[in-house]
């Protein structure tokens, strides 16, 4: 292997995929080494998070960010994009105020117009008057007296399949219907994979692990870093650590002083009995890691539901969220390890998932004849510095010719591929890189068909239901 790539990226997750396929698409040859057998097949990811309205204790500056993001992202993966809606409520038992919510969503409103005319093509998120509609206890009295639409189209069609569901007179009031859409991990690592391999800039490595970096840039050897890995040696000019929660892994070999916060979560998959009509995503806030924290409920295809409870018996875990301290990779106890390398106890799987159809039960009575179905969608993300509360992407370049991927939101991954790339052009690793573009032909070329098949053996390759694969609004 004497070739030298101009860019070596570790990790084939969202922000590695990303990173690859725009350098091919502006013609940079780079190598991009994934551990497993297929790319983006780390931490899940349900919810594009198109306006952050998931976290009501950010900062409006936070949410334009996410809404740009996601929409920049939307655009280059249309296919994973499910158009069925949210639904934002507030128990009456925590302290978010409805006002505040409908204040930040009618920035977000005013927002979103900038961006459409910015770019016509921004307006994914369909129109702006319609990207979210409030519904007073009134109106949710005269919906439910309405008939079940199996396919709902508009806002009060999906307010009705919802209301006819939900114990409303738990919550505050207003409810909110916001257009946050879901997003789906399996169909976006189908149309990455297929479209890195259709391009001949991109080196794919998959199985293929890097077991070590040797920093030879003060060498004279023509390239400034060699991926060691369990296979062969790879030698690139540039290198891009995109390894995820083990990005302070690398760092601390090469003795880097970064510091950053790593936490492992879980969603359960339920199976529920058919329900006559489409329901949207369901939110009921709380303060995350009490023992009322946020309930999500996200639909999925042929009666799956995914479930996030934000409490330490569901998808948070005691230990489960560590800081480094001596080195710069934090360090989790054993039983999180285990379940990260190993998997899980069956038993925990199905306490865990029982645990969490009562937790949306309690607002969603009829959801306690739900079961278990599937394993937990489950893994660790990264967050940079110290700061928890953090929900928007971060890129650092610690040292010459190297940059740290370290997005907590797949919807940052291609902001912080632009910013890798002005880096890139920065430290003159190449000698001209034409203007950057926010969409990629490789992408595009991928149809909808491929898509579909690989998407279905991605999530069966990982014991997931292959309706988890899936759209629940299918795409034309
Ligand atoms: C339960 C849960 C729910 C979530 N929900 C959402 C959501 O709804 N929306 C959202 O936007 N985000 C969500 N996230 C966050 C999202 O999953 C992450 O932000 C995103 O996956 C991070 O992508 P990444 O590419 O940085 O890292 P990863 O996806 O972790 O990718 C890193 C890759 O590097 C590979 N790797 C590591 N070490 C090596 C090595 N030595 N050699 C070769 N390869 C290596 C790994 O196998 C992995 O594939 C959620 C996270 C969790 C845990």
């Amino acid at each position: 292997m004497n070739k030298v790539h101009n860019v070596g990226i570790i990790g084939g997750g969202v922000s590695g995929v990303v990173v690859a396929l725009q350098l091919a698409e502006l013609g940079v040859d780079n190598i991009l080494i994934e551990q497993k057998k297929n790319v983006v097949s780390g931490p899940p990811f349900c919810h594009l998070h198109a306006g952050g309205n998931l976290y009501p204790d950010i900062s409006d500056e936070q949410c334009r960010f996410l809404m740009k993001q996601s929409i920049e992202m939307a655009r280059l993966f249309p296919h994973s994009i499910d158009e069925r809606p949210t639904l934002i409520s507030v128990p009456k038992t925590e302290k978010y105020q409805v006002e505040n919510i409908e204040d930040r969503l009618d920035m977000l409103v005013d927002y979103y117009k900038e961006l459409i005319e910015e770019d016509a093509s921004n307006a994914v998120l369909g129109a702006p008057e319609d990207y979210y509609k409030i519904y007073s206890k009134k109106d949710l009295d005269a919906l439910v007296t309405q008939p079940t639409v199996e396919r709902p189209t508009t806002a009060d069609e999906w307010m009705t399949n919802a209301a006819k569901l939900i114990d409303y007179s738990q919550l505050k009031m207003p409810v909110l219907l916001v257009q946050e859409y879901g997003w789906n991990l399996f169909r976006l690592g189908a149309q990455a994979q297929l479209a890195l391999e259709n391009t001949d800039k991109c080196t794919l490595k998959l199985n293929t692990k890097v077991e070590h970096v040797k920093d030879v840039r003060n060498k004279g050897l023509g390239y400034n870093w060699e991926l060691h890995t369990n296979h062969t040696i790879y030698k690139v000019n540039y290198l891009v650590n995109a390894s995820g929660y083990n990005t302070g892994k690398f760092d601390e070999a090469l003795e880097l002083d970064v510091k950053c916060l790593i936490e492992f979560k879980a969603a359960y998959v339920s199976k529920w009995q058919p329900i006559p009509g489409l329901i949207p995503e369901m939110i009921f806030h709380g303060k995350r890691g009490t023992s009322h924290g946020m309930a999500q409920l996200t639909p999925y295809c042929d009666d799956y539901y995914q479930i996030h409870g934000m409490t330490e018996d569901i998808t948070l875990f005691k230990n489960g969220l560590v800081e480094s301290i001596d080195g710069a990779q934090p360090e989790f106890d054993e039983d999180i390890n285990r379940k990260l390398n190993y998997g899980w106890d069956k038993d925990e799987v199905e306490t865990r998932t029982e645990k969490s159809i009562d937790y949306i039960a309690q607002f969603v009575p009829s959801f306690k004849s739900a079961t278990v179905g599937g394993p937990p969608m489950f893994g660790a993300q990264q967050i940079p510095g110290s700061d928890i509360s953090l929900r928007v992407g971060e890129v650092c370049f610690p040292t010459q010719y190297y940059a740290r991927s370290e997005i907590i939101k797949a919807s940052s991954a291609l902001t912080v591929a632009n910013q890798i790339i002005d880096n890139i052009q920065e430290e003159k690793v190449i000698s001209s890189i034409p203007k950057k573009i926010n969409s990629n032909s490789f992408l595009d070329s991928v149809s909808k068909e491929e898509i579909d098949t690989l998407a279905a053996e991605f999530a069966e390759v990982r014991g997931y239901p292959k309706q988890l694969s899936r759209l629940v609004i299918e795409r034309k």
